[in-house]
């Protein structure tokens, strides 16, 4: 359905959990509090919602969370949203770690994408970001799922570590966080594969993490690479902006929050680990399903209820998100809980 901006709304984002096997530092670091498992939708409710999600013109989803991977029942949660009628995409995003030996349950559940987040194909600063020695791990499933046929993006969030390791000059500061992000983009040299950065949004903690900004990577990039020009094709239904390089199989990506605030073009909206739907990542505003899905009511009532609250929310969606003013930023979960 049409938002009052004249946005058409068909994509949702779900978090199946809040857990992770990983600890990024800009997301989950050790000591986080973990949503009370009474609050977390079980699978029944999350098809329950997406049936009601279908009817209101929404059709494609991405599982996210914390880490989906991790959360008992996924797969099968995989396979029941493929087979609503009305849902025309499923599609993952995993850090990896336990996507290789999970591929082919998911290929049979009908995956036919998956989003990979590695921020860095350096061991030690791996570990450094994740709190984990999983780099290889990590790889080992990116390789088993561009073989295995099935369409892969890498998603790297841009964090100038060298910053929050505190030391150096802003000059030397930019060109350790170049070299490092050519690695990626050579990357998708000889893969067809889509690498992409991705801002740092001031959600959570990635409030207190200095992002670079993509007026400086962009650029930069562009500067290594002659005849690397925008590309116009789409590649799957997200804001972010293409390239591509002469010579390479891949795609660069850039998704730009903040420096290219693409909220006149917002197709989505989010279903919280603990029953939220929420229409900008920015506000806390959002309307709580849990308690309908959890009434005596009848399953033809409660649909109707909950078609009627999402129909609402999508209707009052913002127009945009505030992260150029962190003051107006009321939302306070973390991205884990929201859905990054
Ligand atoms: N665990 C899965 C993963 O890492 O892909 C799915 C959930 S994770 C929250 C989804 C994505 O959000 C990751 O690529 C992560 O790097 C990104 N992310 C987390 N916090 C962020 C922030 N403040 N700004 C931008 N991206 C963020
Ligand atoms: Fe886990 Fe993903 Fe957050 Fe890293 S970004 S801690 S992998 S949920």
């Amino acid at each position: 359905m049409q938002d009052s901006y004249g946005r058409n709304i068909d994509y949702v984002r779900i978090s199946v959990t809040d857990k992770c096997n990983l600890r990024c530092r800009y997301c989950m670091p050790n000591g986080v509090v973990w949503v009370p498992m009474s609050e977390i939708l079980s699978i029944e409710e999350i098809v329950f919602t997406v049936r009601a999600m279908s009817k209101i013109g929404i059709n494609k989803i991405k599982i996210t969370g914390g880490e989906p991977l991790v959360r008992k029942g996924c797969l099968n949660l995989i396979k029941m949203l493929k087979g609503i009628p009305g849902i025309d995409e499923v599609t993952l995003t995993t850090n990896g770690v336990l996507l290789e030996e999970n591929l082919p349950s998911l290929i049979d559940a009908g995956i036919r994408a998956v989003n990979i987040s590695l921020d860095t194909l350096d061991r030690e600063k791996y570990k450094m970001i994740t709190g984990y020695d999983h780099l290889n791990k990590v790889l080992s499933s990116v390789e088993a799922s561009i073989n295995s046929g099935i369409f892969v993006k890498l998603n790297a969030v841009s964090v100038n570590w060298a910053l929050v390791e505190g030391n150096k000059t802003n000059y030397e500061d930019e060109s350790r966080v170049l070299n490092e992000a050519i690695k990626l983009v050579e990357f998708a040299r000889s893969r067809n594969i889509c690498v992409r950065f991705i801002e740092m949004m001031p959600i959570g903690l990635g409030k207190e993490y200095p992002g670079i900004p993509h007026s400086i990577l962009i650029p930069g990039i562009m500067k290594r690479y002659e005849g690397m020009e925008p590309d116009n094709k789409k590649y799957g239904n997200g804001p972010a902006v293409y390239y591509s390089i002469p010579g390479f199989m891949g795609k660069i990506g850039f998704i730009s929050a903040i420096n290219d605030k693409f909220c006149d073009s917002c197709d989505r909206v989010r279903l919280t680990v603990d029953g939220n739907f929420k229409t900008c990542l920015c506000y806390d505003k959002g309307v709580g399903l849990k308690n309908v899905l959890r009434s005596d009511k009848s399953d033809v009532d409660k649909e109707k209820n909950l078609m009627e609250l999402m129909r609402q929310a999508i209707i009052e969606k913002p127009e945009s998100h505030c992260f150029e003013d962190k003051s107006m930023i009321s939302e306070k979960r973390t991205m884990s809980s929201i859905g990054g």
